[in-house]
């Protein structure tokens, strides 16, 4: 059985990760620090609790288990936190990484694929934003991540690996068997905060901003179901090692979703009326960021399935029913 180095798999698409290469006939072997991950999540294979800027328990685990694939999803990820920490997310991110990728090439690396966000496009205007839309972030997360996008571009040749940069949209969701889900504390995404509302298990959604140049006003997203995302990682790491060229690409639907529209969907889902609320605008949100993901489609044939907003919000309410049973 090959064993693949999960890099924050105790996280949130880490560990849904995870249990898709076990699936797929891998072992996951997770290397997290838990600093925001959880180690109840790890569930399919062993779990290294160490940093990944920890070169020396890097290496001495790729030796172990004879890695030569890794996927890298280890890092801190809250925009508002970015901007008020940025040494933080520099340090964690883009040094971690440097670190991780010293250790794992130093040891053999051939194939790497690496967590990224469509927060790198910053506030792009324009209908799809597609792969070569000028990468313009607005605050550090996206910095730290073109960052390491831009590194790989040059560390990759030079070391002998390929790579590619999965720019998650807005991943959502939780495993239908509700076994994984979205565990952040603070919660600040749309969806589990919306569903604890209308389960009475949390304050009242408030929505930010129905005043946006949008159909009705509130911002509009592209929402990736977790599983899906996670399909797309499996994809590209067959994509790499069939010799597929190192690059970036976007993993979203192409598909717009209104707050109000997956209120709506809320609504239909569960059978009842979210309560809300309409505030002013959050600071830094952009009025609308829809991927255009026919790149990778087209290179390893990756469509999301499971995106529809209804299919969404029940997965989160069933993760949220099974964690609170
Ligand atoms: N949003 C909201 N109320 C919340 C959380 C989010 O109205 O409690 C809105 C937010 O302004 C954005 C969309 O929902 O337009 C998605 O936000 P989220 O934080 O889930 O993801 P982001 O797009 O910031 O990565």
């Amino acid at each position: 059985m090959e064993s693949i180095l999960v890099a924050g798999g105790a996280g949130y698409v880490g560990s849904h990760a995870c249990k898709a290469l076990a699936a797929a006939g891998y072992r996951p072997v997770t290397l997290d620090n838990l600093v925001t991950g959880h180690a109840d999540a790890v569930k399919w294979g062993p779990l290294v609790e160490a940093d990944i800027a920890d070169v020396e328990t890097v290496r001495r685990i790729a030796r172990e288990y004879e890695i030569t694939t890794a996927m890298h999803f280890a890092a801190r990820s809250l925009v508002g936190e970015s901007v008020s920490k940025p040494d933080l997310y520099y340090e964690n991110n883009v040094v971690g990484t440097l670190r991780l990728v010293e250790a794992l090439s130093a040891e053999g690396l051939k194939h790497l694929v690496f967590s990224s966000t469509a927060a790198v496009y910053g506030a792009a205007e324009g209908e799809l934003i597609a792969e070569d839309t000028p990468a313009r972030p607005i605050n550090p997360y996206g910095e730290t991540k073109l960052a390491i996008e831009r590194a790989l571009g040059w560390i990759g040749p030079a070391k002998g690996f390929s790579w590619c940069a999965l720019r998650y949209f807005n991943a959502a969701g939780a495993d239908p068997d509700g076994e994984i889900g979205e565990r952040h504390d603070p919660e600040t995404h749309l969806i589990p905060n919306l569903v604890r509302a209308t389960l009475g298990a949390g304050p009242g959604l408030k929505v930010f901003g129905d005043d946006y140049p949008t159909p009705d006003g509130s911002c509009v997203r592209d929402y990736v179901h977790v599983v899906d995302l996670v399909e797309a990682h499996i994809k590209a790491l067959d994509w790499l090692k069939a010799g597929g060229a190192s690059r970036p690409f976007n993993l979203g639907t192409g598909k717009g979703l209104s707050v109000l529209e997956v209120i709506a969907a809320a609504e239909r889902a569960l059978g009842r009326r979210p309560p809300y609320e309409i505030v002013g605008r959050r600071a830094g949100d952009p009025p609308r960021l829809v991927a255009d993901p026919a790149a990778a489609m087209a290179a390893f044939g990756w469509t999301p399935t499971r995106s529809d907003p209804d299919t969404l919000v029940a997965s989160v309410a069933a993760f949220e029913a099974a964690s609170a049973a």
